[in-house]
């Protein structure tokens, strides 16, 4: 194990041993343990929204991975007779106005820059303007980039106007304290291999009850029809069709280590840290970051090729591979970057590995010189 290697992705992520361990028993579907983790995993993660089943939300788990999650819920919440507004600043973005494409569905696309916040002033101006509109989407944590739009104040703009709110929480939830009521989100969809540290096999999808239940009959399709997925787990507490046993108890023992870290909190607490000294090393490098500071998240960063004609970024990864650390290549549009994340069991001894084998990697390639 000791030689793993360390992933700096956005998911998936490096895992604990314990979390992987979870999965060297087989568990039939109907096992009554299996049936309690699911069970447990649903309150879990409306606990970590701050919202309950008391208070009125759900959580439904779906199969696949955090795109099924997103599609089920665009697909399944927005009616033949409703209007998506979708708001892209990044490659999610614009997954999910593929998804409105595809599924035939009345939507509107605002773009923004990709190094720009999505503002509630443009989203207010377009609420005020097309009195049709009656769900909102949007991502937290862009990752393309990964800055972090406001997504409580977009909430808040949508509540002033009475519209569903949609969030892409993806490579957020569990790594940044969110009150999901508070933020006025009425569906919030993220994954197992995400800020939980499990690993991958199902995305879920909180949701305000009174706006899942208006979903009932209008999926438009059947494996990712929301309502009927819940219907389901709410019915046998049993997935309709072959669960992911093995992830989701990998995934219960992921929420247990996150209780044991100290919460959300201290999770957030842990990856800001990494990212703090992520910051400072690569600076100290010379490398210069695409975002400003202001609107960058703590979960992932892009910076930009070093302006030298001896950086390759193949021979880069390859390098840094090959030491065991697994960094990201870029998403950008226009723009030449790579990506580092800080999320999953990466603690600060380990940036700092990671970054003397950077320093160590443009030495060879002559990139610095000493
Ligand atoms: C990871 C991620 C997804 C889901 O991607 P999958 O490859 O389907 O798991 C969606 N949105 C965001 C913002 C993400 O970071």
């Amino acid at each position: 194990m000791s030689n793993a290697p360390l992933l700096f992705t956005p998911g998936p992520l490096t895992t604990s041993v314990t979390v992987k361990q979870a999965m060297l028993q087989d568990y039939g579907s109907r096992d009554f343990a299996f049936v309690k983790a699911v069970k447990d995993i649903r309150d879990g993660l409306l606990e970590l929204a701050n919202v309950s089943r008391d208070k009125g939300y759900e959580c439904v788990i779906v199969q696949g991975s955090g795109t099924f999650g997103v599609e089920s819920v665009i697909s399944s919440v927005v009616g033949e007779r409703d209007k998506l507004l979708i708001l892209v600043n990044g490659a999610y973005g614009e997954r999910i106005a593929k998804m409105a494409k595809i599924h035939k569905l009345n939507h509107h696309i605002v773009r923004f820059e990709e190094d720009a916040i999505v503002t509630p002033e443009v989203v207010e101006s377009y609420l005020k303007e097309d009195a049709a509109i009656t769900h909102v989407a949007c991502i937290h944590s862009e990752t393309t980039t990964g800055l972090f739009n406001p997504v409580k104040d977009i909430g808040a703009v949508c509540k002033k106007y009475g519209k569903v709110f949609i969030v892409d929480a993806m490579s957020s939830f569990g790594g940044v304290v969110m009150d999901m009521a508070d933020m006025y989100i009425d569906f919030l969809v993220s994954s197992s291999n995400k800020c939980i540290e499990g690993v991958p096999g199902f995305a879920f999808a909180l949701c305000k009850r009174s706006e899942l239940e208006k979903a009932k009959g209008q999926g438009r399709s059947l494996s990712l029809d929301l309502y009927d997925q819940w219907a389901g787990l709410e019915a046998s507490g049993q997935f309709r069709f072959t669960p992911p046993t093995l992830s989701i108890m990998a995934f219960r023992q992921a929420l247990a280590e996150l209780q044991e870290e100290g919460g959300v909190a201290a999770r957030e607490r842990r990856y800001k840290s990494n990212k703090q000294i992520l910051d400072d090393g690569m600076a100290a490098l010379g490398f210069k970051q695409y975002l400003s500071a202001d609107i960058q998240g703590h979960i992932i960063t892009s910076f930009l090729y070093p302006d030298n004609p001896s950086f390759r970024f193949d021979s880069f990864y390859k390098k840094l591979n090959e030491r065991g650390f697994v960094i990201y290549p870029g998403k950008l549009s226009k723009t030449d970057a790579f990506r580092i994340g800080n999320i999953g069991q990466i603690f600060p001894v380990d940036v700092r590995s990671l970054l003397a084998a950077i320093k160590e990697v443009l030495l060879e390639d002559k990139v610095v010189i000493e």
